[in-house]
């Protein structure tokens, strides 16, 4: 589903990843692990195409094809099915739940399905639909960005650390959610510290100051 093989990342003259080549499969769910500053949403900004340079190459295999992504565009990228949730959520505050799910829907059928399927991931948002995202907890937010996120029906999603600060209760909500999502073939490359959550993962790959780890 995706293979990522030499990438180099720099901000401006600053390099942030060196060489680093991962391999997800569909189904698969990566956890990425690594110190503050190791490189982990660097290179999930990387794989998405946002904020930073790279070189090296990036390809992605929804179905039998195998394309190079590594000079796509952003909306490219997600209209090929990436999905991605920042470490800040980026939701419309001042807009509700429900609204926000709207806002990146096309209001026809197949929406309103996925809409249906992506609130059954995540009931308790079928609780406060009408809520302004504003007036919700951050373990709350955290899902709603990943439904939002959801709403576009992407086959690879990259999720950066969705469970920091978040109430135990809430991130056993979203491991499941994404253990759904892993059955239904979705592969998922996470930046994550929370154990709980990382235990549920295939197998961690751990970053150490831009590098990937072999120990
Ligand atoms: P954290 O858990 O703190 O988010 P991280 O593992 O996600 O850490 P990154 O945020 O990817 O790490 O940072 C990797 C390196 O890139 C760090 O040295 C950081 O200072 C640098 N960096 C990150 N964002 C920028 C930016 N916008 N401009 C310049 N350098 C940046």
């Amino acid at each position: 589903m995706l293979e990522v093989d030499g990438l180099n990342a720099f901000y401006g003259p600053a390099q942030a990843l060196f060489g680093v080549s991962l391999r997800l499969k569909p189904g698969e769910f990566v956890v990425l692990q690594g110190l503050n500053g190791a490189g982990k949403s660097t290179l999930l900004k990387a794989v998405m195409g946002m904020e930073v340079k790279t070189r090296g190459c990036i390809r992605y295999s929804p179905d039998a094809h195998r394309v190079d992504i590594s000079h796509w565009e952003t909306h490219r990228r997600a209209k090929a099915g990436l999905g991605y949730v920042a470490e800040d959520r980026r939701l419309f505050t001042g807009l509700s739940v429900l609204e926000n799910l709207q806002v990146v829907a096309r209001g026809d059928a197949a929406s309103k399905a996925q809409e249906a399927r992506v609130l059954d991931l995540f009931p308790v948002l079928k609780t406060m639909l009408k809520r302004p995202a504003a007036h919700m907890s951050g373990g709350e937010q955290q899902m709603l960005a990943i439904a939002r996120t959801l709403m576009t029906r992407p086959r690879l999603l990259l999720l950066d650390e969705p469970c920091e600060g978040i109430a135990p209760v809430l991130v056993e909500s979203i491991r499941d959610a994404l253990l759904v999502l892993k059955a239904s073939g979705m592969a998922m490359l996470v930046a994550e510290q929370n154990q709980l959550l990382a235990a549920s993962a295939d197998r961690a790959l751990r970053l150490v100051a831009g590098k990937v780890s072999v120990s």
